[in-house]
């Protein structure tokens, strides 16, 4: 992680008055250098590589802290098991429903969508939205028959 990275991931841990630890450190590394948005257990086994006496407990409270500033988001997996993504930018998360692999699709809904979704709402506050897309990625694409 470069200096300026990890700068503001310091200052974002701050801002919602959490501390910087090599944990959350690591935690956030492993999870923002992919696109395969892994299970806490995926995250354990790579981080004990780094930080040998980590524990699976340990992996689901500094996720839960990255959460709660914005750093991390939990991911619902069609076969039930959460997953995690730090990609920061706005995107939508489409599960293949054969495989189970989940994809970032890069994009934002447009303001008449928006505006209409905020009225159905109503007293309910937005203040961020995803969708969860379903469907079959490339490799499990049913082959059609010509
Ligand atoms: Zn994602
Ligand atoms: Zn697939």
């Amino acid at each position: 992680m470069d200096d300026v990275k990890n700068t503001s991931f310091r200052n974002v841990l701050a801002e919602h008055g959490q501390r910087y630890t090599r944990q959350r450190d690591v935690i956030f590394s492993i999870v923002s250098k992919t696109s395969d948005h892994p299970t806490a257990e995926e995250i354990f086994l790579e981080a004990r590589t780094l930080l040998p006496s980590i524990s699976l407990a340990t992996i689901y409270k500094n996720l839960d802290a990255l959460i709660s500033c914005g750093l991390a988001k939990k991911v619902n997996h069609t076969d039930g098991s959460r997953r995690y993504c730090c990609r920061a930018d706005p995107h939508h998360h489409a599960t293949c429903l054969s495989c189970g692999a989940v994809t970032d699709i890069p994009g934002t809904l447009g303001d008449t969508e928006l505006s209409r979704v905020r009225n159905e709402a109503g007293d309910f506050e937005i203040v961020g939205y995803e969708l969860e897309l379903n469907g079959y990625c490339p490799k499990c694409k049913p082959h059609s028959i010509s």
